[in-house]
């Protein structure tokens, strides 16, 4: 079902997502047809001639959060930055330790007139602009893929989670570090900006409040009790989490959380291994 190579960058996705852990922490590459995304990259480098649409970050915690080499792979790669309000106004403005002068210098004025835009208003078309803030229900669209950001319980400064939505329905579910909720249990369609701001909301949600919605479930925690939760709440097709080191402490974890949730098989990404769903 699943192949490995190293470079998700350059992997072809005809259908579906393709997906990859590829850094330390809880770096992600999401890739579809028309987009590929990166998730709090620290740590870690974009290799040249790297295709990217955007760079997204959930939280302003050190082990998500670079500025510096987030400024570094937006100039290298062109891509779009979206962030947390907070973030997005400290990459905008820079000051003496600017992590982003030369993007600054680069855009001109633009970016003071950005910092008033939600990401939503770029509905229907793809994003002209080097940062977007992002507040949880607001969408950014590329070509057909759809970041939308979510509601995170955790204990940092606009925290966000994710959804990716790719052009052909499938959909991956990036929790960040929130805590679980049992509103989890209801996605793709209760976050969806189409549900907070259409008329039909409710009969939309209650159309699909009884399907899985979620194909990918991609959880980068570290609470296993937490990873559990969440998995049984939003009951996802397939549920990814990264290899722990050693092994030994590896096996200790997969096995608490494959009896937490024996239904929901685990499956750990090694480093760099492109995970392919669905299979091709
Ligand atoms: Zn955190």
């Amino acid at each position: 079902m699943n192949k490995v190579t190293n470079d998700i960058y350059h992997t072809r996705v005809s259908h579906g997502v393709a997906l990859a852990w590829v850094n330390s922490y809880s770096a992600v590459v999401v890739k579809t047809s028309d987009a590929t995304m990166l998730f709090d990259p620290v740590g870690m480098e974009v290799p040249a001639d790297s295709p990217l649409d955007l760079i997204v970050v959930s939280h302003g915690h050190s082990d998500h959060w670079e500025p510096k080499l987030v400024a570094r792979i937006q100039a290298s790669t062109g891509a779009t930055v979206a962030a947390p309000p907070a973030l997005a106004e400290r990459l905008r403005v820079g000051g003496t330790e600017s992590p982003l002068a030369p993007l600054l210098e680069r855009g001109g004025t633009r970016h003071s007139d950005v910092g008033s835009i939600g990401a939503s208003t770029f509905q229907g078309q793809n994003p002209p602009f080097d940062i977007v803030s992002m507040v949880p229900g607001e969408e950014i669209p590329i070509g057909g893929t759809t970041l939308t950001a979510l509601r995170c319980d955790h204990a940092a400064v606009e925290p966000l989670a994710f959804q990716v939505h790719s052009p052909d329905g499938v959909t991956v579910y990036l929790p960040g570090d929130t805590t679980p909720f049992p509103e989890m249990g209801h996605l793709p369609h209760i976050y969806s900006a189409e549900t907070l701001h259409k008329q039909d909301s409710a009969e939309t949600f209650h159309n699909h409040s009884h399907e899985s919605g979620v194909d990918v479930l991609c959880w980068m925690g570290t609470a296993l009790t937490d990873g559990a939760e969440i998995a049984k709440l939003v009951q996802p097709k397939a549920f990814l989490g990264y290899a722990i080191a050693p092994p030994a402490a590896g096996e200790r974890a997969y096995g608490i959380l494959t009896r937490l949730t024996p239904d929901i098989p685990f499956q750990a990404l090694d480093r760099r291994q492109v995970f392919l769903w669905p299979g091709y």
